[in-house]
């Protein structure tokens, strides 16, 4: 297993929900100077602040980032709010003027998540110090290349990693500037034991409203901190104008999230676990069905072979999976899980039966 530093050990002093807050992009010291006022006026002084100094945009012409000159202005933050400052880079350039300019934390943006010789090249160049790294996912759902990323600063040394869920380019679901697609966080964690992931509803949502809804939910899921685009005059900000907040309406955002504690954090009460060891056995149960289902199947498949009939058979499969959906659904399965259910199941199936047919020819050869 891959050992890293979770965002407590970091040595910033933060505990969690890891609130990151500020601008899209760094505009002029008087922008950073009223955002920090602001914040500090409402009353919400974030984990850590976040500025764009290099903006990837999708189009050139577009605003594309003040440049090093920005940096500088980090010290209004520290003199304002004294938090630790974010920045993303997106070669090994940025790395390497972050450092000089004693950033934080860095992070890593969707737009070079997919490529791996920019992100080798952030990691070689942050190689032997051990700055804090956040990984957004890639623009496309891919775990791998999610994990890659964050692999190839591990493997240059860095453990203290964290990873940020910007949600997935879809150009069909229009309700989202990028789809959350829930399950990838959820796997990330899942594979990679105690990866500490923070959401990013502004880049999801893309527009003001519906971020709060975001945030909820990521942290209904148990996801581990937010990352909220903030600005004191969003209407004319220089890049992602229509999804960034005022300070005043994050506080907002904040107070009426309701924050859950991770079940690890709390001894397990015994209700809790009388409830997981039913699940427990449950799951013995059904790994059972599975095993005598199985061994039906390898019959159906001896059959197949002694009769000379291939495998697949469409008509059976389609009846397979309407019949059981039906059932699934009258039992408040979701039709999406059922299917994904069955098609694993026949998936198994078929491939089983395949593999008898082979190793019966090759008894014969
Ligand atoms: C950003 O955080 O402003 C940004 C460019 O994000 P992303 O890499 O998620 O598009
Ligand atoms: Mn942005």
């Amino acid at each position: 297993m891959k050992e890293h530093k979770q965002i407590k050990d970091w040595g910033l002093g933060l505990t969690g929900p890891t609130i990151i807050a500020g601008p899209c992009s760094a505009e002029s010291p008087e922008q950073i100077e009223q955002i920090c006022i602001e914040m500090k006026e409402n009353n919400i002084i974030p984990s850590m602040f976040r500025a764009g100094i290099w903006k990837p945009r999708t189009r050139p012409g577009s605003f594309e980032g003040i440049g090093e000159e920005g940096l500088k202005w980090m010290e209004i933050v520290r003199h304002h709010l004294n938090i630790p400052i974010t920045i993303e880079v997106g070669n090994a350039a940025h790395a390497e003027i972050a450092l000089r300019n004693n950033v934080d934390v860095v992070w890593v943006g969707a737009r070079t998540t997919v490529n791996p010789f920019a992100v080798q090249e952030i990691a070689d160049a942050l190689r032997g110090t051990d700055i804090p790294v956040m990984v957004k996912n890639p623009m496309n759902p891919d775990l791998e290349l999610w994990m890659g990323a964050l692999e190839r600063f591990h493997a240059v040394g860095l453990t203290k990693l964290a990873a940020i869920h910007r949600g997935f380019s879809d150009a069909y679901d229009k309700r989202y500037r990028n789809k959350p697609n829930w399950s990838m966080p959820m796997h990330l964690k899942r594979v990679w034991t105690g990866m500490e992931v923070i959401n990013d509803p502004s880049h999801i949502v893309g527009k003001r409203d519906g971020i709060l809804e975001i945030s909820q939910k990521a942290m209904n899921f148990g996801l581990d901190g937010l990352m909220i685009e903030t600005h004191h005059d969003p209407d004319n900000a220089w890049s992602d104008a229509k999804q960034q907040v005022t300070p005043a309406r994050l506080k907002e955002i904040i107070d009426a999230i309701d924050f859950k504690k991770p079940v690890e954090s709390e001894q397990p009460s015994e209700r809790l676990n009388d409830l997981r060891r039913a699940v427990d056995h449950m799951d013995d149960q059904l790994l059972d069905i599975l095993q005598e289902r199985f061994a039906v199947i390898d019959q159906i498949g001896a059959h197949k072979r002694e009769h000379h009939l291939s495998v697949f058979q469409s008509d059976r499969w389609k009846d397979v999976m309407e019949s059981r959906t039906q059932k699934g659904v009258a039992k408040n399965l979701s039709e999406k899980f059922m299917k994904e259910l069955l098609y694993c199941i026949h998936e198994e199936s078929v491939k089983r039966q395949e593999k008898q047919l082979r190793e019966a020819d090759a008894v014969k050869k």
